[in-house]
């Protein structure tokens, strides 16, 4: 692959968004990667892409601010767009649904799912112009299925994979290919917390998975070898949804 190419990753500060600037960069690809607040917090990934010779370009996103999201994303990239974008940015503040509070609604679908349009958009016309790229949002197995105890997280997740289904209609002739990932449990600071005695017995493959397997789907999905896959979900769960 050209190393010219661009893949922007939304959401890269650790876990499965720091993995796949990783794996991308190991693809070939220079890398633009977002964090909220301080980009030096990006430092570490940083050094890494650079002993790999690759470019990096850090970004101050918080994907739940419209206006700054959209005047950002827009000036960094309103005429150069990247070639590849992976929505990675993704929260969750479980609680059953009968004593969720509007702020864990919120948060959480901000987040989530109007992240997605307030970073994703700006950049649609842009990428139509150079008639190619991909788009890659990185759902969840509880957008598949819904979880009890997520309405907020599993509402925000199965609204990302409408979008990339409704948006693969929309950009096919255009050369651009949409599709989710959705990912069972990984090994994140995002499931540090649970109590995996209950949870491994559903899952065949018995363990986490890892950000770095996610990441590996992530490349095939920006990579050569997806050009025929558009408007699709892929599953890495270890089998937990079938
Ligand atoms: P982490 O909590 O480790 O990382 C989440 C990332 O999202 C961080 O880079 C974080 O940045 C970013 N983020 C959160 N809120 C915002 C915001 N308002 N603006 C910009 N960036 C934000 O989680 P994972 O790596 O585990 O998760 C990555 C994605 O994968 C998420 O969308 C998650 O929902 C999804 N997922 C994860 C699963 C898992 O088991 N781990 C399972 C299924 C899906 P910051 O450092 O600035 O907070």
């Amino acid at each position: 692959m050209a190393s010219d190419r661009l893949a922007f990753i939304i959401g890269a500060s650790r876990g499965i968004g720091s993995a796949a600037a990783l794996r991308l960069a190991r693809d070939g690809f220079n890398i633009a990667a977002s964090c909220r607040g301080d980009t030096s917090r990006l430092d570490g990934l940083r050094s890494q892409l650079e002993a790999m010779g690759r470019t990096f370009l850090p970004v101050s996103l918080d994907v739940t601010d419209r206006e700054a999201s959209i005047r950002t994303v827009t000036e960094l990239f309103g005429e150069r767009p990247p070639f590849a974008v992976v929505y990675n940015a993704g929260i969750s503040k479980d609680d059953l649904f009968a004593w969720m509070s509007s702020r864990e609604w919120d948060d959480v679908v901000r987040t989530g799912l109007d992240g997605f349009y307030n970073c994703v958009q700006p950049l649609i016309q842009p990428m139509m112009s150079q008639r190619c790229g991909r788009i890659i949002a990185i759902s969840s197995a509880s957008g598949q299925v819904g979880r009890p105890g997520q309405v907020n997280y599993s509402a925000a997740k199965a609204g990302l994979i409408g979008a990339v289904k409704a948006l693969a209609g929309e950009l096919g002739k255009r050369g651009i290919l949409v599709n989710a990932v959705a990912p069972g449990v990984i090994d994140t600071e995002m499931t540090r917390d649970l109590d995996m005695t209950k949870i491994l017995p559903l899952i065949p493959l018995g363990r986490k998975g890892t950000p770095e397997e996610v990441a590996a789907v992530i490349s095939f999905l920006a990579g050569p070898y997806s050009d025929y896959v558009t408007g699709q979900v892929i599953g890495v769960n270890g089998g937990l949804v079938c």
